[in-house]
């Protein structure tokens, strides 16, 4: 069938400056550039370019310009080019239309509607430089009660598990399998560094990475993939996935390309076989039965472990939390729906569930109001691109959010949104060893970390701005927030004031 799919992207190549040295070619794993040595000319099939712009970063005389195509087609104002582009690639598959990362949607970014407030002349600022600053964090259930030994000086509490991190951040969930090996050792690796924790999603952790064990969130999801006592006794935290921000109310999908002997070791799975997670977990169907589950992870895992449930936020979120909490999840982790995936039928990621500020919101108002927010922390996931997002959410409730576009942009993702293809041109999202190699995980780590602690100095400047000197007392205080541009209801579901009040 001749397809009439118009090419996304314009190649330019200025001949002026290419060499013929033939990295473009090499570094396209879509298969873009192609030498002619008859004519010792670079031609390329712009149909197969993606946009990822690896060539264009490699090209050693910047002889490249990869760009959006201009399309001649008459402007339409109620079908634009993805709608064009979307049919006409089912027209010619018939099949579901697959996407990687988050939802690219112009749904409203909260966080870009809410401003922060800064000390003037009472409560004078703090400045970070000079005096101690503390961004550390206890993820887990509070004690019901502290009581204190005037007599002995001591305070007794009986502590349920907690785990401390050193920053709010956490590396969210990024399987082995949808991300490379190097992808994910760096991940773990800075967790470690940073002090903080990588979740390993649903694809099973490999056996020679436990060393870090004190660094990660096992997930426990509804294929099992990886999931064995030693796995469950090797976290710090376990949690149940429930659900995923980018595509709520159905499973997961790893192509049988992408499970290579490594990826099905760790996943205790054929290799080459497709790994399919059902979309529900066959043994929830109510709150009682996720109360089952929590309590048979504690049990195995000895009472030592705060158990984390996961949910994409949708409506009635904060009930859906409220209902996790008296299960008895110390964790209550939120997905919004720009929360990122390595492949997601396209339609679900860009129609369903809603803005995780909304949802966080209503659900920290939700569990203060029924008196046990101090019964879990909340995390929140779902679009985090700077140290901003992270503090207004801080300030809305959260105890700490989890990243995962913003750490596969730090190891040099350039968000093309082709993870489902198993084709990275940037070795993070593929099991390609040609391609995978390209990642080294000692330089993703470190950019990971540099992100890290460039966000968590701007954090400190920020709260020193509001004379605050610990995180602690940001969270949840949402009278150092204010809406700018936005309804009243949306004002009233955030539970801050407008700016000028
Ligand atoms: S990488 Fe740049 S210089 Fe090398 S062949 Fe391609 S366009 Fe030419
Ligand atoms: S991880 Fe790779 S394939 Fe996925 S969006 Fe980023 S650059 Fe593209």
């Amino acid at each position: 069938m001749l397809s009439t799919l118009l090419p996304e992207f314009k190649i330019e190549r200025d001949d002026s400056r290419c060499i013929r040295c033939k990295v473009c070619v090499r570094q396209c794993g879509f298969k873009t550039h192609r030498y002619d040595e008859e004519d010792d000319t670079i031609c390329s099939s712009e149909e197969n370019c993606v946009g990822c712009q690896r060539c264009a970063v490699m090209c050693p005389t910047n002889a490249l310009t990869i760009k959006p195509h201009d399309w001649g087609y008459r402007p339409n104002a109620n079908w634009s080019k993805d709608h064009f582009r979307e049919l006409h690639r089912q027209a010619e598959s018939g099949g579901v239309i697959l996407t990687g990362s988050g939802n690219d949607k112009p749904y409203r970014i909260y966080w870009d509607h809410i401003v922060l407030n800064a000390s003037q002349v009472t409560n004078p600022s703090i400045d970070p430089l000079r005096e101690p600053m503390e961004l550390r964090t206890y993820l887990g259930r509070k004690p019901e009660k502290v009581e204190y030994d005037p007599v002995n000086k001591k305070v007794y509490a009986d502590m349920p598990p907690q785990v401390m991190i050193e920053v709010p951040i956490i590396f969210s969930a990024l399987s082995y399998g949808a991300i490379s090996y190097n992808a994910w050792k760096a991940l773990l690796m800075a967790a470690k560094e940073a002090g903080t924790l990588c979740n390993t999603g649903e694809g099973g952790w490999p056996v020679e990475l436990r060393e870090y064990s004190n660094r990660v969130i096992a997930q426990c999801a509804s294929g099992r993939f990886g999931v064995d006592l030693d796995y469950l006794n090797s976290a710090s935290i376990v949690e149940i996935k429930i659900g995923q921000g980018a595509k709520p109310g159905i499973g997961g999908h790893l192509p049988g390309e992408k499970v290579s002997s490594d990826v099905s070791l760790t996943r205790m799975i054929p290799e080459g076989t497709d790994a399919l997670s059902p979309a529900p977990q066959h043994d929830i169907y109510s709150i009682e039965d996720l109360s089952m589950l929590i309590y048979a992870l504690k049990e195995a895992t000895h009472y030592e472990k705060p158990i984390s449930v996961k949910i994409a936020a949708v409506h009635n979120a904060a009930a859906i939390a409220s209902g996790m909490v008296r299960a008895g999840a110390d964790i209550i982790a939120i997905d919004g729906i720009r929360g990122g995936t390595g492949a997601a039928p396209k339609i679900i990621r860009d129609n369903v569930g809603i803005p995780v500020e909304l949802a966080l919101a209503s659900v920290d108002k939700r569990l203060r109001e029924e008196g046990i927010r101090n019964q879990a922390s909340i995390l929140v996931a779902g679009g985090f691109r700077n140290s901003g997002d992270i503090i207004k959410a801080i300030a809305l409730g959260a105890d700490a959010v989890n990243i995962k576009t913003a750490a596969l942009v730090a190891m040099g993702c350039t968000i093309c949104q082709k993870c489902y293809t198993g084709i990275c041109n940037w070795g993070i999202c593929t099991q390609d060893p040609y391609l995978s190699k390209r990642l080294n995980p000692e330089i993703a780590k470190r950019r990971l970390v540099n992100m890290i602690r460039g966000w968590s100095l701007e954090i400190k400047e920020m709260l020193g701005g509001m004379g605050i000197n610990a995180i602690e007392s940001l969270r949840g205080n949402r009278h150092h927030l204010r809406g700018v541009g936005l309804e009243q209801w949306e004002l009233d579901v955030l539970g801050i004031k407008g700016a000028g009040m």
